[in-house]
């Protein structure tokens, strides 16, 4: 890949960027209590004792939330700590009724891992995982109900989160976007996250630094609580030319934690370094430390599904696609399992390029996903037969697709009603030709002395004449027949 760098009045810079996403785990209960988790329910209708801080309640760990934090660190093929501690991080907020949120800090549930991007140019990239760790969601301040009041919503509070924090190995917004996606494809294959930026169940947390290359890392900003992938690239860009202009104005960098408007495109300051909270961490002494088992870690590990890093793989190896196709069928597991049907039995190469091409530009264009398309995988399957054993041309394929599409028709049905079928009978296409070639006697001069233009407007016609049925490859073979012979 063409590397990034921000081109400044003195010279290059380089970016250097990490993330922190926070992904709400999928679970029926909350981290610390029995209440529900369902997005949309009526305010303050899922919150138990504990997630409203009610002195003296006690929480009590849920089994399934730690299980779900173990797969996604085994997906993110990082350590698991046998050994983990909560720790309370204190600070005040209207929304927090505990005056704290237990999370991990010194020892989280996960250590060191590694995420493999998958480049637009086929390279793969891998961006190092710092940790994992556990920690409570917060409520919700709600500013729009009624003027002048600031209502609270604790259905979130006590929520699953893990925190994924990346090493600073992120070197341009796209690699950042990259990574979002990956992870949030990992996540979904695993199914302990949703991965819905819009519904806040994916948060991103931007540091950004830069520098000239080959130096050491600069100071860094971090910008808070971005919700799409694009505001994600957009922010990282807008902070890292902020920053790039400073500089160059012989400026430093005061480390402080920003906030993207995605309306003017530029952040602005929240907080500085001196601003920042003190947490006064310490462990949690309503909790033990966390032990999982080796045979509990075992377990889960035996039951992982196949993770897209090895669908990607064995794509590449049985069905023979290149790295970019495979690393786009298997972004989600829907898509994956489709192309599988498709290309059963089938060319595989044809299958995916059928896909990636043609269905998926109507999915785009139309935007329907892929649970409600017109054309299923044994419909697109018959169409690709129809090309593999010549009744079609590839040309004639694609406006058969259309009207599969909008007709919800089968490929044969519609060969069939509008006679599309391909004219491979020689003696039909040969009278066709013969007859062209004796009204342009020119033409087939300018051919004879070797013009292979003129030879394309021969096939041109040919086709003209026959409305695009003619088999292409029967008609390039009678052409060069009878006018080089
Ligand atoms: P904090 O607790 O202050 O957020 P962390 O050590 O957890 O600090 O780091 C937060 C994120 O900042 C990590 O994702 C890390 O990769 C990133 N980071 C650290 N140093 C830099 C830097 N110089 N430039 C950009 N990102 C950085
Ligand atoms: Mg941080």
């Amino acid at each position: 890949m063409a590397s990034y760098r921000i081109v400044g009045n003195t010279g290059e810079w380089e970016l250097v960027c990490g993330l922190e996403i926070h992904a709400q785990v999928i679970s029926k209960s909350k981290l610390f209590s029995a209440a529900a988790t369902e997005f949309g329910a009526e305010p303050n209708s899922q919150v138990s004792p504990v997630d409203a801080g009610m002195p003296g309640m006690l929480p009590v760990i849920n089994k399934f939330c730690v299980e779900q934090a173990v797969k996604t660190g085994l997906g993110l093929r990082a350590e698991i700590n046998r050994t983990s501690v909560f720790e309370r991080k204190n600070y005040f907020y209207p929304d927090l009724p505990q005056g704290y949120q237990i999370s991990q800090y010194l020892h989280p549930l996960v250590g060191e891992g590694t995420v493999y991007l998958d480049m637009p140019d086929g390279a793969v990239v891998p961006i190092g995982i710092e940790r994992l760790h556990m920690e409570q969601d917060a409520g919700k301040s709600m500013h729009d109900q009624e003027p002048g009041k600031t209502y609270v919503d604790l259905n979130r509070s006590g929520v699953c989160l893990m925190e994924i924090v990346s090493k600073p190995d992120i070197r341009s917004p796209e690699q950042a976007g990259a990574y979002i996606r990956k992870l949030r494809s990992i996540l979904r294959y695993l199914g302990t996250c949703d991965g819905n930026m819009e519904e806040g169940s994916l948060r991103c947390d931007i540091n950004v630094s830069v520098r000239r290359t080959g130096e050491g890392f600069g100071t860094r900003c971090e910008v808070k609580n971005v919700n799409s992938v694009r505001f994600v690239m957009h922010a990282i860009e807008a902070e890292a030319n902020r920053q790039v202009e400073i500089l160059e104005d012989g400026g430093k960098i005061v480390q402080q934690t920003r906030l993207y408007d995605p309306k003017k495109g530029e952040t602005r300051s929240m907080r500085t370094k001196e601003e920042a909270h003190d947490y006064r961490y310490f462990p949690d002494p309503d909790l033990l430390p966390l032990v999982v088992e080796n045979d509990w870690v075992e377990r889960i590990k035996a039951n992982m599904p196949e993770l897209p890093d090895e669908k990607k793989q064995r794509f590449m190896e049985s069905y023979g696609l290149g790295p970019y196709d495979s690393g786009v069928l298997v972004a989600d597991q829907e898509t994956a399992n489709f192309y599988e049907q498709v290309a059963k039995g089938r060319d595989p190469k044809l299958a995916a390029n059928w896909l990636t091409g043609e269905f998926f530009g109507a999915l785009n264009r139309t935007g329907v996903d892929l649970s409600g398309t017109p054309v299923d995988a044994a419909k697109l399957g018959e169409l690709i037969d129809l090309i593999s054993d010549g009744t079609i041309s590839g040309r004639i394929a694609k406006e058969v697709f259309e009207e599969m599409w909008e007709t919800g028709k089968s490929a044969v049905a519609i060969v069939e009603e509008k006679g599309l079928k391909q004219i491979s009978d020689t003696g039909e296409l040969e009278a066709i030709i013969d007859k062209i070639i004796a009204e342009n006697p020119g033409q087939v001069a300018q051919v004879k002395e070797g013009n292979q233009k003129v030879m394309g407007w021969f096939v041109g016609q040919t086709m003209k004449a026959t409305g695009g049925k003619a088999n292409p490859k029967m008609v390039n073979e009678l052409l060069r027949k009878k006018l080089t012979d």
